[in-house]
This record gives structure tokens, sequence and C-alpha cells, in this order.
């Protein structure tokens, strides 16, 4: 028998209780809400249980008892660390530096200053949300919004869901359950977020019936695949790529003018949308929702927090008679709104319909903002951070264009002006420090520089920004 072996003392013998290190830990850091502390001690004493019985076959007679205070230091330490970060509250605030207006891992649209003062009121009292106050019966929770939709988009009939792939499965399981859904096969798209069209159809109890190819669909493909199970045709917005080379695509009046035809009606799945038209000012004609009705579909959806700059929500615009079959349809219930959802939309909607929307909308503020407005707030920001930062480190400004993102409007760059900086050594560990800094800091990284893109930067935030990285390269 390994002499050693008789006499190795249990690794575990060293570990602190949990009550102990709630007690050290609360002492160290009085500020840390108890219930993170007591969370967090757990998890540092499970942490270091495995990671002493992982070292057990390595230990030998180094007792842990000799290591007490080591174990210790270091449990409270992790304790802490730990503690610290159950405390954030989730979402945090972050700037974004990146110029993607809007950032899918950023959270999408910030809401107007309207609509976020609206989801506070909704959310601090009661309101008439399902209340009918004229006749003091049951009311429609959607009718406030469903009509600032219609006016705003000549629409027949509007719907609300909580998002737009909730819109397109209402869409999918209203008209084509146990149907055949004839899509191209350029159009099978998956979406960041797990959101894949095939996947959608299938949970719709649908069945998908592809056609065309990769890169080329043409109308006799479409006109093939009707028959008597067909219940509709689907357009599906390629959110997040181009296609370039041999290509063909069966544009929207041509489908349309195919479900005429063969009686079936057309679904525009936008993804992205406006309910403004921006094309005079280099957003293609196509984001515009109304533009999709006219252009033949029957019903078009799209999302509230990406090009319209609402809250998440699923907008579904088109004919009266398909709109409410979906309405009806007891899944709309599973797939609602909630009220603050519903006050921030409307204060959105409103906004549109008054003319503000540039003014006040961030995504559209943003979007439209000029290249040489975005200049200038470049250049002084880069002499500000020149004035209290000296060489070597250097901040320059240059152009430089950057994606709408968020499954927007694919192949369109916007221009923009960036602040680089450089001579702080690795950029990637720059913006890693100011991804961990109080107020985290999105930079965009690219040719080995960290850039500051003022496209998504009020000048409040710059200011914040400042802040941050003076921090940050101390
Ligand atoms: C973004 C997008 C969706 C999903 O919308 P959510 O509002 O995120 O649910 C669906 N279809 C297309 C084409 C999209 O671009």
């Amino acid at each position: 028998m390994d002499p050693r072996q008789a006499v190795k003392p249990d690794p575990r013998r060293g570990l602190p209780s949990v009550d102990r290190l709630i007690r050290e830990a609360s002492g160290a850091a009085s500020e840390l809400p108890n219930w993170a502390v007591r969370a967090a001690a757990r998890e540092a004493v499970e942490a270091l249980r495995g990671e002493l019985e992982a070292q057990g076959a390595a230990a030998d007679t180094r007792g842990a008892n000799a290591a007490d205070g080591d174990v210790l230091g270091r449990a409270v330490a992790d304790c802490l660390a730990r503690a610290e970060r159950l405390a954030k509250p989730s979402p945090r605030r972050v700037l974004n530096a990146t110029g993607v207006v809007l950032h899918t891992n950023l959270g999408r649209a910030p809401l107007s200053r309207a609509a976020a003062d609206a989801v506070q009121a909704a959310a601090l009292s009661y309101s008439d949300l399902e209340m009918d106050l004229e006749q003091g019966g049951r009311g429609d929770r959607l009718a406030g919004v469903a009509q600032k939709l219609r006016l705003l988009s000549g629409a027949e009939s509007a719907h609300v869901s909580n998002n737009n792939a909730a819109a397109l499965l209402l869409v999918l399981d209203t008209l084509a359950r146990d149907r055949e859904v004839i899509v191209s096969r350029g159009e099978l798209v998956e979406i960041g977020g797990s959101f894949r069209v095939p996947e959608i159809m299938q949970r719709a109890g649908v069945r998908l019936v592809e056609v065309g190819t990769t890169n080329r669909t043409h109308a006799e493909d479409y006109e093939n695949a009707i028959g008597p199970q067909t219940a509709l045709l689907l357009k599906v917005h390629r959110s997040n790529f181009e296609q370039k080379g041999f290509v063909a695509e069966v544009g929207l009046p041509a489908l349309a003018a195919i479900g005429a035809r063969a009686g079936l009606p057309v679904v525009d799945d936008l993804g992205s949308g406006t309910l403004v038209d921006l094309s005079d000012r280099g957003i293609p004609i196509e984001a515009f929702a109304p533009s999709r009705l006219t252009a033949g579909a029957d019903v078009v959806c799209f999302s509230g927090d990406k090009l319209l700059g609402g809250p998440q929500a699923g907008i579904l615009l088109g004919k009266q008679e398909i709109v409410e079959r979906c309405r009806r349809n007891p899944l709309a219930r599973a797939l609602r709104l909630d009220k603050l959802g519903i006050a921030a939309l409307d204060a959105t909607l409103e906004c549109l319909l008054d003319g503000r929307g540039e003014e006040e909308i961030p995504v559209l503020r943003r979007l439209l903002e000029p290249v040489a407005s975005l200049e200038a707030r470049a250049r002084k920001l880069a002499g500000r951070l020149a004035k209290n930062h000296p060489a070597p480190l250097r901040f320059e400004v240059a152009k430089e264009s950057a994606p709408v993102g968020g499954g927007s409007l694919p192949g369109f760059a916007l221009e923009t002006w960036v602040v680089e900086v450089s001579g702080a050594g690795s950029a990637e560990r720059l913006a890693a420090r100011l991804r961990r800094a109080e107020t985290p800091v999105l930079a965009r990284l690219r040719d080995g520089l960290l850039k500051i893109d003022l496209r998504t930067l009020e000048d409040d935030e710059c200011a914040e920004v400042e802040r941050m990285l003076d921090a940050a390269l101390r």
C-alpha cells in the first residue's frame, strides 16, 4: 500500500462553510445586497469544492489546514466577484459605439422619449387597456394602435403580436394549417436568434413546398408547384444577406399576379419595415411597408423594433378578411403584445403620424443624421480625447461605412465617421476593458484599431464614452 495514501487528508477539509463565507463577504462589502452574497457564497463554495477535488489526486501531505487562510481569502474574493455580477441589473445600459443602429445583441431599437414615457405611465397605473370608456363595456386592447397603423399605411386592417416571428406564425396557422405554402429556396432564411423560416412553418403545421434553386427562382417554379393543397404564396425578405451574380427572383408584383390568377393570397414577411417613405433619403423603397401592399401583397408583416424604431412587436397589415381571421385565431391570445408594448407602439405611431419621427425616434434620427454632422462630432470628440491623453496615444478621425444591422437592409451600408484609437497597445484588450467599464462601451474593432462610431452615440453619450475611455486608458 502506498504509505502516502494512508495519511492523505481530505482535500475538502479546508473548505470554508457557506455561513462563514457569507459573514466574511458581507463584512468586506456591506453595500452588496444580501441575497446576492448568499447565492454567491453557495456558488463559490461549490466551485472551490470542485477545484479541491480535482486537485485531490495531486494533493499530498501538504495539508489543507496549512492553506486555510489562503483558501478562505480566495473564497471571499471569488464570492464578492460573483455577488457583484449577480447584483448587476439585467439588461444593463450600455453605450453603443459600433455604429450599427439596429444591433440585435444590444437590444435593437431604443425607444423615443415619448414612447418611454407612455410605457412608464401604463406601467405605474391602471389604464383603459380593455375598457370602452364611452360604453362602459369591454374594449379592444389593440383598437388604438390598429387605427393608427391603418392611418399610416392605408391598409384595410391591422393586427399586432408580440414579435414578427409570432406574426408570421399566426398568419401561417390561420391560413395554411395542414396545407401547403410555397416559398423560394432562395428565401428559406435563418435570422439571428434561431428564427428559421422552415422551422416556423413546421411549427405552424404547414407543409413547406420549396421551389427554384438557391440562386434562381422563376415564375414557372411557383406556377408549377400550385396544387389543390396550396394555401398561400410566401415571400420572405433576405434580411441579413445579399445574393449577387447569376441570380433570379420573382418580384412581389409578379408573385402577386400569380397569386391572383390562382386565387391564392400572397404573404410578405418583410422583416424590417418603416411606415414613412424614406426613399428620397437613401433608404430603399422596399423598406416602406405600405409599398409592399401597393405592390400586391395581401398581407405584410414586420418587426416593431427594427426600422420602425418602436418596441418589440410584430405588425400585420393587409386585407381585412385575412387580418380579421388572424385576430380571431385563438393562437392570437398566446402571441399577444403586452400593455407596455402597446403603450410604446402607440406613442411611436403617434409620433410618425405627427411627422416628428426623424427628430424624436432614435432609430430614424441616427439613420438619417447627415455625414457632415457626424464628421463634426467625431472631430470634436477626437480633439477632446487628444487633449487629455498625450502621445503615444493617438485619436484620429476617419470616414467609414457601417451596416444598419438588425436584419434590416442587407448590403446597404451607411457612411459614417469614427474616432480611431491607437497607441494604447492591443485594441482587443482595450475593447475588453471598455466592455467591463462602469457603463460598458461597445466599440468597433477593425484593421487592428479600436473605433468609436459617432452614428450611434448622442452628444451626452459621447461625454460618457470619453469618461469610460479615460478610465480604460489609465
Ligand atoms: C427579423 C425578422 C424576423 C423576426 O422578427 P422578430 O420581430 O425578431 O420576431 C422574421 N422575418 C424576417 C424576414 C426578419 O427579418
